[in-house]
């Protein structure tokens, strides 16, 4: 940047060009910024709009279901239920971009708080289903950190949620949650011995909608683990996946450590 290029009379004429590459590029920085911004409001708006027609379309898809199954032909009732599974499962998918969208623009001061007790509300939300497959959560204490403490809770209770689902038939599921301190972040793990992921998917299931099993299979829209990158990409942190197919999943995520002391 502060190279002149002068011409023959000593003149700086290459300080110009610089100018303009650096004007040009807080333009297009500016204009990323903007396009970011207008897009996110409107999958905001889209998928808020959009809840209440489907609203309708689910409910008269049900009113229906409930008056005329039986009384139609077993085509009609089929199509009716494959009406009422599509307006449930596109119900759950606009929620979730809904979710999905209010990471960015609802999120909450950050403050300092114990991740575990982050946790334990997770944990606590999870209760049913936690008792229900009989699983053996075993959390080490967890450091203190400066963030979002309802999206960290989030952030735990979609992991744990997950570990839950994709639990192995015939074990006991377990699932270890973990911190530690490396220079200056904390590196948090949510360890489990599920049927873990194929190499080459470690990436994808981060994005929207992006599952790995046939609907109906596992319950679920496919957007669980990219509201937890972007609430831990909103605190400056990373989000990764290490897994043995078969064997389970080790999910870390990293939030900076520099405001703790
Ligand atoms: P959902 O759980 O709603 O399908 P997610 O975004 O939470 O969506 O997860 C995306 C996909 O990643 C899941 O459908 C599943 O295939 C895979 N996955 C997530 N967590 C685990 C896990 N703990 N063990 C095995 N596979 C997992």
């Amino acid at each position: 940047l502060t190279t002149i290029i002068k011409d023959n009379k000593g003149n700086p004429k290459g300080m110009l060009a610089t100018i303009r590459d650096i004007t040009e590029r807080k333009e297009a920085i500016n204009e990323l910024e903007r396009s970011n911004k207008e897009l996110q409001s409107f999958a905001y708006i889209t998928s808020h709009d959009l809840q209440e027609p489907l609203r309708s379309i689910a409910s008269y898809a049900q009113l229906l279901q409930r008056r005329y199954e039986g009384k139609l032909d077993s085509d009609a009732d089929d199509f009716i239920d494959f009406m009422v599974a599509g307006a449930t499962r596109m119900k759950d998918q606009i929620q979730g971009l809904l979710d999905y969208s209010r990471v960015g623009t609802h999120g909450e001061e950050f403050n300092k708080f114990n991740a575990g007790d982050a946790l334990n509300i997770a944990l606590s939300n999870l209760k049913s289903s936690i008792d229900e497959y009989d699983a053996d959560v075993n959390p080490d204490p967890l450091p203190d950190i400066v963030a979002d403490e309802s999206q960290i809770t989030r952030v735990f209770q979609n992991l744990i949620s997950n570990a839950l689902k994709f639990r192995r038939e015939g074990i006991q599921p377990k699932i270890h949650v973990s911190a530690q301190n490396k220079d200056d972040e904390y590196i948090f793990s949510v360890q489990d011995n599920g049927i873990g992921i194929e190499e080459q998917y470690n990436d994808r299931i981060f994005e929207v909608f992006k599952r790995l099993h046939a609907i109906g299979e596992y319950e679920g829209a496919g957007i669980g683990l990219a509201i937890v990158k972007r609430i831990i990409e909103r605190h400056g942190g990373r989000l990764w996946v290490e897994s043995e197919f078969g064997v389970g999943s080790t999910f870390y995520f990293s939030i900076p450590a520099k405001d703790v002391k």
